[in-house]
């Protein structure tokens, strides 16, 4: 069969590069694959900049990265803008994708409402011919996705969600309407208690009549410490930016603190407990990022730190039946192998007479019916139901899209016994098809614009290499991706990662199989694994 014509494919436009997804990852492709000269697009689904910030405008959303790093690490960016609270939430984020718009100029390259349906690799042309869901097609010599780790919600098959049988209003948290939903004075049931739940909950507590929290696993949320910050905090904060943004691409996840370079296991109690307390009284991500090194990887280290959550969180709840259900005994899976989520006045608010929390374990959810929420025991009425109940992660948003290799291997029956990459960046059979969030790479466990940031950078590297080179053509070896899985599974197995029930794993989604889907060997080990394949002339890649 012949290659159809630009024409007879409707193709519009012939492009270097396509971007797909304009949160910090796309952007960060587009900016400096159109500064070296490539010609370039991007396509996004959603209506304006931002990625996950343009979905998640559930009430209470907000970063649990410190604003300080959740930016782009360019002084020509971070010198104009400050954060107006240590921990900015959505509006503001929005804001920031705006302002990093209007000094860069990012949308008159992008196409927003784009959907990204459909790439059929041409096999003689070396190009993707793209296709989004209303019809505008374009040829593109690669096809770089930036579709997001948590970008595909996951609704969950309860009966009478997808028959609507509710007859108040029911909302994905990142689905959420972009007009809002008025919590005040109404009942609302919040189904999951991940992060975007817990987030829900303390927000919905100070205004709603009554909110019902559904909870499966208890969230194992660290305290924010949130603050306002006055423009000299902010001058301060600015002057102290560019060690803190350089150590980010330094630090296993990203952040600018990292692991103790000392064991939970070698300390007395007391001394181990008083390092925990300043964790904690520190806030943020730091009880869990920059604890001792054998939290993540050793059970006596893990529980010291779980005990020690849990007793702080108790002294804070009032009925004891309450805070065994929130904070069990006996943790639910060793601390930190779930994502962790940060928490304000959560726990506070289960203390308040509107506040109910229904145990999933106990009191299973039969159907959503008219008035709401039916259990094994009884039916919760509301008035609005939250679906807090996170994402087909990592790999959802890339097998959502009907891409075809060469020879017409769809990457969703690839990967449907699991999936493969090399580096996280590729997967053989799909030429030209790189990854920046995808599976097997760090991208989940990492703060946000730093992995924008340094994978992106790897990747337009390579493609300095490959123009340099005169090469039109690169894909991974199966022998790379066998070589990888081992590298995975061997950090893996050294983690407790395995006995979490968590989206890392895949053991959210009914289904799908459970393998690790993230690198968790940390930023600077994952950099250096690339470094070697680049110094072995990009072993593992056949470049054409
Ligand atoms: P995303 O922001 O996910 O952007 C992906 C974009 O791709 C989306 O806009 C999506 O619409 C688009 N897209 C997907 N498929 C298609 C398609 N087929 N066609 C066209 N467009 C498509 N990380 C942190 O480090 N710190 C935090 O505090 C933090 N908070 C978070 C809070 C929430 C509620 C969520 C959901 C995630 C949070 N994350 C956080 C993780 C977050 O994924 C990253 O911080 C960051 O947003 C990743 O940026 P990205 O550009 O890689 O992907």
């Amino acid at each position: 069969m012949g290659v159809a014509t630009n024409e007879e494919a409707g193709v519009t436009r012939e492009l270097d590069a396509l971007v797909v997804g304009a949160g910090f990852s796309g952007l960060y492709q587009l900016d400096r694959l159109r500064t070296l000269g490539y010609d370039v697009e991007l396509w996004e689904a959603g209506e304006r900049l931002g990625g996950i910030w343009f979905w998640n405008c559930y009430p209470g959303a907000r970063v649990d990265s410190e604003g300080a790093i959740y930016q782009y690490s360019r002084p020509d960016l971070w010198e104009g803008w400050d954060y107006s609270e240590r921990f900015p939430d959505v509006r503001e984020i929005r804001s920031y994708f705006a302002y990093v718009d209007e000094r860069l100029g990012l949308s008159r390259d992008i196409r927003f409402g784009a959907r990204v349906a459909h790439a059929a690799f041409d096999d003689a042309g070396d190009r993707w011919v793209v296709r989004s869901a209303d019809g505008l097609a374009v040829r593109a010599r690669f096809l770089i996705m930036a579709t997001g780790v948590l970008a595909r919600p996951y609704v969950p098959p309860i009966p009478g969600i997808a028959e609507q049988a509710f007859t108040g209003a029911i909302h994905h948290t990142s689905s959420w309407p972009q007009e809002g939903v008025d919590l005040a004075g109404r009942r609302v049931a919040v189904i999951g208690t991940g992060a975007s739940g817990v987030q829900v909950v303390q927000e919905a507590a100070h205004r709603a009549a009554e909110v019902t929290v559904f909870q499966r696993t208890p969230a194992v949320a660290m305290p924010m410490r949130q603050k306002q910050l006055t423009p000299e905090e902010q001058r301060t904060l600015k002057a102290g930016l560019p060690t803190r943004l350089a150590g980010c691409a330094r630090a296993f996840a990203g952040f600018d603190f990292d692991f103790r370079a000392e064991n939970a296991r070698d300390l007395d109690p007391v001394r181990r407990d008083a390092v925990y307390r300043q964790l904690w009284d520190a806030g943020g991500l730091r009880f869990w990022l920059a604890t001792f090194q054998d939290v993540l990887f050793d059970e006596e280290a893990n529980a010291s730190a779980y005990d020690f959550w849990r007793d702080r969180v108790r002294e804070r709840i009032d009925d004891p039946a309450v805070a065994e259900k929130l904070a069990p005994t006996a943790p639910p899976h060793p601390f930190g192998v779930k994502r962790v989520p940060l928490e304000q006045d959560y726990y506070d608010a289960f203390n308040q007479d509107n506040v109910h929390l229904v145990d999933l374990l106990e009191e299973p959810i039969a159907e959503i019916t008219a008035p709401g929420v039916r259990t094994t025991q009884r039916t919760h009425d509301a008035d609005v139901i939250v679906l807090a109940t996170g994402f087909d992660a990592v790999t959802g948003s890339l097998t959502a899209i009907d891409i075809s290799g060469p020879g017409g291997v769809r990457l969703g029956d690839k990967w449907s016994d699991g999936v493969r990459t090399h580096l996280g960046v590729a997967t053989a059979g799909f030429p030209n098809l790189l990854m920046v969030d995808g599976p097997q790479n760090p991208s989940g466990l990492c703060n946000g614009p730093t992995w924008a940031e340094v994978q992106g950078e790897l990747i337009v590297q390579t493609l300095e290499h490959l123009r340099a080179a005169g090469h039109t053509r690169i894909e991974p070896t199966e022998d790379a991706e066998r070589a990888w899985e081992r590298r995975i599974t061997e950090l893996f197995e050294a983690t407790l990662f395995d006995r979490g029930h968590t989206w890392y794993v895949g053991a959210n989604i009914p289904g799908k199989r459970r393998q690790m889907l993230l690198y968790p060997g940390g930023l600077p080990s994952y950099r250096a694994d690339w470094a070697d394949a680049v110094a072995r002339g990009y072993a593992g890649f056949r470049l054409a």
